[in-house]
């Protein structure tokens, strides 16, 4: 029989080393699996990061790597492999991955979510360098200069009235004539004065040498396309949860997010979700922080009652 460990934790994003901390804390037996041999998720690939408490002007890949420290001093267990499935019998669950199966008494997946490209030219080049996919997290870089933001959802429709505080104008790209956001905020990103809405339009190409300097927009009806000087791109059309390798496992909402609890308890006993992967209002380093430490609390409560 392989060994049972008292939690498997599946990715190493902030979500996943937070409760891989508070679990060697816990002394808890732990494993950790990351799918690339690299920890820190999204995190890591987030030019610079100004939002978390205590590292102002951190980057995120500098964070994610204190991060990995701060677990690997404590002596986490951390190995790679590709999670492929979850299967549960009775209270045991068997972690399938590409290279061997781990079995757990309780398993926490924290594989985040995936922010949607746009894919255009120029997007994946400059992406860090004016390209952002979260307007929370670098708004400020672009405080008095001039942005857009693609899309006509509840995110973009937030995304340009939050950017229209901090810059001198937002220009607001949507394919289609009319916002999917909610009314309250139609309402109020198209009473701004420093927001333009280019309807029935989409972006071309996103230009620039070392950062963006403009964006090359079409208009779907008319067929034309035109230039336009600017220092910033926020894509906000949806994020993909990355959680199709756990379809039979848990319960999902209709876009992919796992369904939990603010203890991130699944209804699956034994299975919690952390960070971005699952049903929450608000997905940011701090709230994939929080819910790991949170979930663990809620793992050492679950393995006192069982
Ligand atoms: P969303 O509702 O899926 O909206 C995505 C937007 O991007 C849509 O307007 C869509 O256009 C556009 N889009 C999609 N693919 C595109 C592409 N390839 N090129 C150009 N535009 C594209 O995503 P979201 O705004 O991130 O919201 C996700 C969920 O979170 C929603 O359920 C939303 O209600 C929720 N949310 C809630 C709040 C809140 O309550 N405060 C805040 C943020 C998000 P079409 O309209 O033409 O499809």
């Amino acid at each position: 029989m392989s060994e049972i460990y008292d939690l498997i934790i599946i990715g190493s994003g902030p979500a996943g080393l937070s409760a891989a901390v508070y679990a060697q804390r816990a002394k808890l037996n732990t494993l950790v699996l990351e799918k690339n041999g690299m920890s820190g998720g999204q995190v890591a690939l987030t030019y610079d990061v100004d939002n978390y408490l205590g590292f102002p002007n951190i980057t995120g890949f500098d964070l994610s790597m204190k991060f990995k420290a701060h677990a690997d001093a404590l002596g986490a267990n951390i190995i790679k492999d590709n999670v492929m499935e979850i299967k549960t019998v009775d209270t045991l669950h068997t972690v399938v991955g590409g290279k061997a199966e781990y079995v757990g008494k309780t398993v926490m997946i924290a594989t985040g979510a995936t922010h949607k490209k746009l894919g255009v030219d120029g997007e994946a080049r400059l992406s860090g360098r004016g390209v952002s996919y979260c307007a929370t997290c670098d708004g400020n870089f672009f405080r008095n200069k001039v942005v857009a933001v693609v899309g006509g959802g509840d995110t973009a429709a937030e995304d340009a009235i939050y950017l229209a505080r901090l810059c001198k104008k937002v220009y607001l790209v949507h394919r289609r004539d009319r916002l999917r956001a909610a009314k309250s905020l139609q309402d109020k990103v198209l009473a701004m004065d420093n927001v333009e809405v280019l309807w029935d339009c989409t972006i071309e190409s996103i230009q620039g040498g070392e950062f963006v300097e403009g964006i090359k927009v079409k208009n779907l009806i008319t067929e034309t396309s035109r230039e336009i000087g600017l220092d910033g791109v926020f894509a906000a059309i949806g994020i993909t949860p990355n959680s199709q390798s756990f379809k039979s496992s848990v319960v999902m909402d209709e876009n992919g997010f796992i369904i939990a609890d603010e203890e991130c308890q699944t209804p699956t006993k034994g299975v919690f979700a952390v960070g971005d992967v699952r049903t929450k209002t608000l997905r940011q380093i701090v709230t994939a922080v929080a819910d790991g430490a949170v979930a663990v609390h809620a793992v050492e409560q679950y393995l006192m009652v069982r």
